[in-house]
């Protein structure tokens, strides 16, 4: 039942905003609008706005203010931390403002806020260029990117924020602004790892990189009794002896048409197929049950590993640093911990655990130079839990945790307590909201600087809470 406050702010919104969508729970398509990639994170919104400007999202935020009703923004509605959506209030779906363009004379692209990095992929490709995209591509650009970004291209190019030539904001006070190296400065610093705390990304310049040739890559899947150890080892290698032209990410999982748990390698290799095949040989060499690798073009990459994280039923993912050599033994001992999920939760089978292996050299800019603090040659374990039921939610989340703790003490055990302590989080992996401590780590003060200028009121309230409560 909508308070009156909300049925006002609709009728307002409809009233005030004549180009975009605005819909409530009684509407045609309102069901499919609150859908997210987990239904965990599916919460029944008092209204729903597709913007189509960036002055209605300016009207919209000033409008939920005047009418004191909480809003969410969502993009590509990954998250599963609950940032992106709201029981009652007003959620701002991006997901009309899908357009790219991109500009030949400087190599860039302009990619508007609720884009998904298909959208990107494909718009760059006829031209020969990419960009540092998510390795899944429907995963949205703007959450993605406000938060960091890692992908295939990081080896060679670093994190996605490190390609961000400006983003235009819509802010708490209904401002759009443009925020980069010339304007807005600390915004522009802030927005690179906490924007989603700072405002609505309307737009993103993004600088694409020349990516001429096709690349090699694929899956294979091994049975983990027997090759585990092998792969670990030699992805271990992988990162020691090649250059960020190639990567690896490996999960662990249970396949259906497996009596066994497996290995699942996705490969790529940013080059000629007989170097690739000299790289991955001790891979191929393993006779992989599945074998899918070939020569294919760039724009293909990032749906490579697309099918299994479709979106429906529920999952989460929750991302803790290792470092390398990583101990076969304890990517072992992680297979038990999904079988104790598998005892514990019907139709948990599907849940995985995935190491990136991803060159970092690229990634070692200064902590201080933007909000994203957690540059280091640590790579990131995604524990990624999936399920069936709503009664499950508590079991899960519980396990996930239990399960982050053992990565953590793994991290611990090989680089002792003092250094793993100063290892950061992901949190765009995060599912917990951790203590923004962890994630921001030294730039935490600045934010909390930042916060109190652009978003006194703290409008944009759905992620970390940057400034400490009295
Ligand atoms: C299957 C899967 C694959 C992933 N792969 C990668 C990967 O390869 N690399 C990587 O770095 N991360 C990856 N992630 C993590 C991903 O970066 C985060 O989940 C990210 O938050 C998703 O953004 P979204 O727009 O899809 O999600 P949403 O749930 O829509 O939003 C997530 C957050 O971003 C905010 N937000 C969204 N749009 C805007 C906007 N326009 N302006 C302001 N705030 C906005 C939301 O309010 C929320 O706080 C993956 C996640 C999943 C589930």
């Amino acid at each position: 039942m909508a308070t009156p406050n909300v049925t006002a702010l609709a009728a307002q919104l409809r009233s005030t905003l004549k180009n975009s969508t605005v819909l409530t729970p009684d509407s045609e398509g309102y069901a499919q609008a609150i859908i997210r990639w987990s239904d965990e994170m599916e919460k029944r919104a008092g209204i729903v706005l597709y913007p189509e400007t960036a002055e209605d999202i300016s009207t919209a935020v000033l409008l939920s203010k005047e009418f004191s009703v909480p809003l969410a923004v969502c993009g590509g509605k990954h998250g599963s931390s609950g940032a992106a959506s709201i029981e009652g209030g007003l959620q701002i779906d991006m997901g009309h403002m899908r357009n790219v363009s991109v500009d030949l004379s400087n190599n860039t692209a302009k990619v508007q806020g609720g884009c998904i990095w298909k959208d990107v992929d494909e718009a760059a490709a006829p031209h020969k260029l990419a960009m540092i995209g998510g390795t899944i591509n429907h995963t949205g650009v703007a959450g993605l990117t406000l938060g960091g970004g890692y992908g295939w291209l990081t080896g060679r190019h670093g994190l996605t924020i490190d390609e961000v030539r400006a983003v235009t904001m819509v802010l708490a006070d209904g401002r759009i602004v443009t925020a980069s190296s010339d304007e807005n400065q600390d915004l522009f610093w802030a927005v690179r790892g906490a924007g989603h705390c700072f405002g609505i990304a309307v737009d993103f310049t993004f600088q694409l990189h020349p990516q001429e040739n096709p690349v090699w890559s694929g899956q294979m899947l091994f049975p983990a009794s027997k090759d585990l150890t092998t792969v670990v080892n030699f992805a271990n290698n992988l990162v020691a002896t090649t250059d960020g032209a190639s990567a690896m990410v490996m999960g662990i999982t249970q396949p259906p048409f497996m009596q066994e748990p497996a290995v699942v390698t996705t490969v790529f290799h940013d080059g000629p197929e007989d170097e690739a095949r000299e790289i991955f040989k001790p891979l191929l060499e393993l006779n992989p049950k599945i074998n899918t690798t070939k020569v294919r073009p760039y724009v293909e990459q990032n749906s490579l590993m697309n099918g299994p994280v479709d979106y429906g039923n529920r999952k989460l993912s929750k991302g803790v640093p290792f470092t390398l050599p990583l101990d076969p033994n304890f990517v072992h001992s992680l297979v038990g911990e999904l079988k104790k999920l598998h005892s514990q939760v019907e139709g948990s089978t599907k849940s995985i655990m995935l190491f990136e292996f991803f060159h970092m050299g690229k990634v070692l800019n200064p902590w201080q130079d933007m909000a994203h603090a957690i540059r280091g040659e640590h790579g990131q374990v995604m524990i990624g839990p999936f399920w069936l039921k709503a009664e499950d939610d508590a079991t899960v989340r519980s396990w996930a945790a239990d399960a982050a703790v053992v990565v953590r003490g793994e991290l611990e055990r090989v680089n002792g307590k003092e250094v793993a302590d100063s290892i950061g989080e992901y949190g765009n992996y995060d599912a917990f909201l951790v203590d923004p401590r962890r994630i921001f780590g030294k730039n935490l003060p600045r934010l909390a600087e930042l916060k109190l200028k652009f978003d006194p009121e703290n409008v944009f309230n759905r992620s970390y809470p940057l400034v400490a409560s009295p």
